[in-house]
């Protein structure tokens, strides 16, 4: 008998598949799921009319891809809440069979298991909330839950448990299905176990596109087993339980051109965890700083006294008394959040960068990115066609500026589309970085490169303009033709609002180019860099 026949609820067991209407296929005419024919009255979701498909294909292939699995070993669920439920109804009978839990711990858990009517087994973190795996089989050995839940890093207190300490608890409970509840795993250092589920039969993985891939709101997530396991929770999964828009909007979120962007954030996350968790340390009423996931958890002197102080200053944190006293978990956010909570600590910081996060999405392109005015790094360029990555380069290193950049395109037709698209996208980030303009150059120029001679004069006027003068002998230079040139200075002439008149001359194409963007890039930074720190708009006008 496999291990899910041993120990799956026999009457889940003996289910039969749910009866419902197939996914919608296209070209087929749909009266067999008692929905509206009628285009339902909300833009921008033509097909939410119709159910969603059961378990979306392509979304489930994504996500096995992303997590190095085969798509039959996993489960899209509504979240990784919704798979801890499916898992506890599938495995618990109600006051016969057990849920272990190392506390202190996310509550879904004992929750879920309580709902269920299972009891719950727990046993504890060590000193310093350390994970001791001998401790927890002490207890696990005589409670022999069905299900034991190993959070890591764990929620609240960030502690990690091994790779190797997850193994050992599962060979040494063969009876019990572990299940390594990864929801913060991208920020972790320990590797993923998703390959490993399944192959040790008792071992499941969850993960959950909520925190790193910032879908919480979408509610979409995991599990990770084997394919006997996946198929019995499955069973126990309501009908269509992943609403249209979040299949759609999980789809384009692990698009390959938002990944660079995903890798840039979850790396700032990480930074900006550890300057806080550095500059909380310094303060005495906090007792300690632990840092795992994207959060922190710090044990505090005079929790009331805080609640006022975060209370008066709108700022939400949670306090976690039953984690230890005056636990507090603060969720890591973006560095304007993170100095109002220093702030709460009389911790002041520099003023945040001017940023800007563009996507872009048409029939021929989809374009991410991600730029960071006051910032030179980190500058990481895919356009799709290395040529352009190499001018786009140049215009970010020569202006100053961070930028990450991707883009999946019709390269394979021509890829005018998507150096156009990129230009425009580019001017967007741009003039959404800039904001109010006030304390800004406006106005640059530059004459550089040796036989080549190319002038970039702008001016960050809002009132779009390009003027593009000087011509190119050759059709291409590496794989970007060079008639695209002065349409990539009028894309982003218009996106930005900006006027943008190039002069070249010279004998090499390349050299040419080069020197326009290089130039470009160079009058870029004269433009943008805060001259006034008063913050006074270079316009008489009193707007830009
Ligand atoms: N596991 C852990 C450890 C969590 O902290 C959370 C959410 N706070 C979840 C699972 C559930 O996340 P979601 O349902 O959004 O995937």
């Amino acid at each position: 008998m496999s291990l899910v026949q041993r120990l799956a609820r026999p009457a889940i067991l003996k289910l039969p598949p749910l009866d419902i209407a197939g996914a919608p296929l296209p070209g087929t005419v749909r009266l067999d799921a008692n929905e509206n024919p009628y285009v339902p009255l909300v833009q921008g979701q033509p097909g939410i009319n119709r159910y969603p498909e059961p378990q979306p294909d392509a979304l489930r292939r994504r996500m096995a891809d992303l997590y190095g699995v085969a798509p039959g070993q996993l489960w899209v669920t509504r979240g990784s809440d919704d798979a801890i439920d499916l898992l506890i109804r599938s495995f618990c009978e109600a006051g016969r069979d057990k849920v272990g839990i190392v506390e202190p711990t996310f509550s879904a858990y004992a929750q879920f298991a309580r709902v269920q009517g299972a009891a719950v087994v727990t046993a504890r973190l060590g000193a310093n909330f350390a994970f001791g795996a001998d401790a927890v089989l002490d207890t696990m050995r005589v409670a022999q839950p069905k299900l034991l839940f190993l959070c890591t890093p764990n929620n609240p207190t960030g502690s990690a448990v091994e790779p190797a300490d997850v193994r050992r608890i599962a060979a040494a409970l063969p009876d019990t299905i572990v299940v390594a509840d990864e929801a913060y795993g991208e920020f972790a250092d320990q590797p993923s176990l998703a390959g490993e589920a399944g192959e040790v039969p008792n071992l499941v993985v969850l993960r959950t596109l909520s925190k790193a891939y910032g879908l919480a709101g979408a509610r979409i997530g995991c599990a990770i087993g084997s394919r006997e396991l996946i198929e019995l929770i499955a069973r126990v999964s309501p009908p269509y339980p992943l609403p249209g828009p979040s299949i759609t909007a999980a789809l384009d979120a692990l698009g390959p051109e938002r990944m660079p962007i995903h890798r840039q954030r979850i790396a700032t996350l990480l930074q900006e965890r550890e300057r806080v968790a550095c500059q909380l340390g310094n303060i005495d009423e906090i007792r300690s700083v632990r840092a795992g996931g994207n959060f922190l958890f710090l044990e505090v002197a005079d929790p009331a006294r805080l609640a006022q102080r975060l209370a008066a200053a709108a700022v939400r944190v949670r306090f976690r008394p039953n984690a230890a006293p005056g636990g507090v978990r603060v969720t890591i956010g973006t560095p304007d959040e993170n100095a109002a909570l220093l702030a709460v600590f009389g911790i002041a910081s520099v003023a945040p960068g001017r940023r800007a996060d563009v996507v872009r999405d048409t029939k021929e392109t989809r374009i991410a990115l991600s730029l960071d005015l006051d910032r030179t790094e980190p500058r990481h360029i895919d356009s799709g066609i290395p040529f352009y990555d190499h001018m786009l380069d140049q215009v970010a290193a020569h202006g100053g500026f961070a930028l990450t950049l991707a883009c999946t395109g019709d390269v394979e037709i021509d890829p005018h589309h998507s150096i156009e698209d990129i230009a425009i996208a580019l001017g967007i980030g741009l003039r959404q970085a800039l904001g109010d303009k006030r304390g800004i150059g406006r106005f640059g120029f530059a004459l550089p490169m040796d036989e080549a001679e190319a002038q970039v004069l702008i001016d960050l006027s809002g009132r779009p303009f390009a003027r593009f003068e000087g011509s190119f002998d050759t059709p291409a230079v590496g794989d970007l033709p060079t008639q695209m040139v002065p349409h990539i200075f009028r894309s982003l002439a218009d996106s930005l609002g900006a006027a943008i008149h190039v002069r070249v001359t010279g004998e090499n194409d390349h050299h040419k180019v080069e020197a326009c963007f290089k130039a470009f890039g160079r009058a870029l930074r004269q433009a943008l860099t805060i001259e006034d720190t008063m913050g006074a708009l270079p316009s008489t006008k009193g707007m830009l």
